[in-house]
């Protein structure tokens, strides 16, 4: 087995992996009051592919995100895994790329990653811009920290150039975020996000406070800037509908576990989890009939009180003895790579017929990438 990079080893890589999350654990706090968050995720993000993340509150998506970049604060506490971050060394003129251990990488490498390699687009654009700051501050600021090299001159167009990306006009950089509309505030911290051209932006539920024709609009556009730009993307949301849009993959989370894990098409025309089944028939759906939306019984278990069996049985309408006792574990199902944790399918002949459906072609927006066809994490 080969050993796993370290922080300053620098690669020159086949596999075309960005980002690996290899059994990691989050919890929050310490000791016997520790209750754990995200347990033994196994995720990665492939370059120039868009991984959605989808779940209830509570479920663990953002707090797997965050620390997985390390932007978690305490009482998160990283218990266990590991996460490993690969991209072009700006460093290097043979092309090759540098993988980083990101759970060992010292302050000083994590504030070279951040932005350059790796960006973020938080939920509440008002609560990320600076208030009395004017925005073209806020991309002065970015530009000046980390290209020392750039004139003023040279930064004000490189800002110009970010805003015309996401269709706002330069006359927005003199503005205070409260003169934007909600929309506009966060076409500007997609802006920010793709200051450095990063190759990971991830985006925490970036439409979440906006209406649905300019949560459309913004998911058209990020297609659009991912297939001119080619950076991957992990979009965390609650709705799977509009993952289904944007995602190559899905990996459904339930209480700090990843339950299924699809190529988006599939996952959306074929859930094989309960779970994932539930949070589909919440969603409205993308065409066809308009149907009665069914939410899913009860909430999501309490994580400081152990869990005996699969943590989705006190509101699985198909949970069966077993379930109550023995927990599944993430398997693969079939040979598109698809995982399930789900004991329903050790027998397929009993699996129900709404989770036995053949996987068919959802409406999407945006172009895909020529790797799209490829498969599977
Ligand atoms: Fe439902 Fe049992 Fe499957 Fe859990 S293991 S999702 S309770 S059928």
């Amino acid at each position: 087995m080969s050993e796993r990079p370290t922080t300053s080893e620098a690669t020159t890589l086949e596999d075309d992996t960005v980002l690996a999350i290899e059994d990691f654990c989050v919890d929050y706090g310490w000791g016997d009051a520790a209750v754990r968050a995200v347990n033994h995720v196994n995720l990665s993000v492939r370059r120039s592919r868009v991984l959605g993340v989808a779940g209830e509150s509570g479920s663990g998506k953002s707090t797997l995100v965050y620390a997985a970049t390390r932007l978690l604060r305490p009482p998160g506490v990283i218990s266990g895994g590991h996460v490993s971050l690969t991209f072009d060394d700006p460093t290097s003129s043979d092309a090759k790329r540098r993988t980083v251990d990101l759970l060992a990488a010292t302050p000083s490498e994590l504030r070279a990653i951040r932005w350059s390699q790796v960006s973020i687009v938080l939920q509440s654009a008002l609560n990320a811009l600076n208030p009395v700051l004017r925005i073209g501050h806020e991309f002065d600021e970015v530009l000046s920290t980390h290209r020392p090299g750039m004139k003023k001159a040279q930064r004000r167009e490189r800002a110009a150039e970010l805003l015309s990306l996401v269709g706002l006009n330069a006359d927005r950089l003199a503005r205070f975020p409260h003169e934007l509309s909600g929309g506009q505030r966060q076409r500007v911290m997609i802006a920010l996000a793709l200051a450095l051209d990063p190759q990971l932006v991830i985006m925490d539920e970036p439409t979440t406070a906006l209406d649905v024709v300019t949560q459309r609009e913004i998911v058209n556009e990020l297609a659009q800037l991912r297939a001119r730009f080619g950076f991957s993307m992990i979009f965390i949301t609650h709705d799977l509908s509009l993952l289904v849009e944007l995602a190559d993959d899905i990996a459904v989370m339930y209480a700090g576990n990843v339950v299924e894990w699809a190529p988006a098409n599939d996952l959306y025309g074929a859930p094989r989890h309960p779970y994932t089944l539930g949070l589909l028939n919440s969603s409205p759906p993308l065409s066809g009939e308009r149907r009665e939306l069914v939410g899913i019984a009860g909430s999501p278990p309490d994580l400081s009180q152990p869990i005996a069996g699969c943590s989705f049985h006190d509101r699985c309408p198909f949970a069966f003895e077993k379930c109550s006792s023995q927990a599944p574990e993430l398997r693969v199902l079939d040979d598109s790579g698809r995982k399930v944790a789900c004991w329903l399918h050790d027998s397929p002949a009993d699996v129900p017929v709404a989770l036995r459906r053949r996987p068919r072609d959802a409406t999407r927006v945006g172009a895909q990438t020529p790797s799209n066809a490829e498969g599977v994490v």
